[in-house]
């Protein structure tokens, strides 16, 4: 049972955030500050994280910004998506609607418009959560 009255938050104004432009940027930066810092995609978890103090670094790597994640598109016979998708773009995807059926389905019952606008697929992976609804359908696709 939580303790209302003894519940605080966990004084985070120390979190610094950086916003790097490329892969290669982003993999220097968190290199450089191993132990201490994050991957931020639409921060659906690791925002929960953070507060709660589960997430004990002190600072977000936003990559959010890097083109190199963006985007679905097709590749030799393969769907290619980047981590950085959203989930609302899944759903909305004419190539994952008509090539994996699952992943749009499984992207049509995630949570609400706002969460679905932030949350991304590399994000749903990364916090590897058991009930994490993008898992089944990239396995089924061998993603
Ligand atoms: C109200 C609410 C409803 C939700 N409903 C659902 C639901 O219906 N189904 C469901 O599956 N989940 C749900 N979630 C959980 C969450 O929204 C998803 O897991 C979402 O996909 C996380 O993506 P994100 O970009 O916000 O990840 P973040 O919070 O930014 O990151 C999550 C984790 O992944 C890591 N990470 C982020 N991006 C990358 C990357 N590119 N490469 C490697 N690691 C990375 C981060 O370091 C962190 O550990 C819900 C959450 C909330 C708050």
């Amino acid at each position: 049972m939580i303790d209302v009255m003894n519940f605080h938050i966990p004084d985070r104004s120390g979190i610094q955030y950086r916003q790097p432009a490329t892969v290669a940027e982003a993999v220097k930066i968190l290199a450089e500050n191993k132990g201490r810092a994050a991957i931020m995609g639409g921060g659906t978890d690791l925002m929960i994280d953070l507060r709660s103090g589960e997430f004990k670094g002190d600072l977000l790597v936003d990559v959010t910004g890097i083109a190199e994640l963006q985007g679905i598109r097709e590749e030799n016979g393969r769907v290619v998506i980047g981590a950085g998708v959203t989930i609302e773009e899944l759903r909305q995807s004419p190539i994952v609607k008509d090539k994996l059926p699952a992943l749009a389905a499984a992207a049509d019952k995630f949570a609400g418009l706002q969460i679905r606008n932030r949350g991304t697929i590399g994000g749903n992976v990364g916090h590897a959560a058991p009930c994490g609804d993008t898992h089944p359908p990239s396995i089924l696709y061998d993603g």
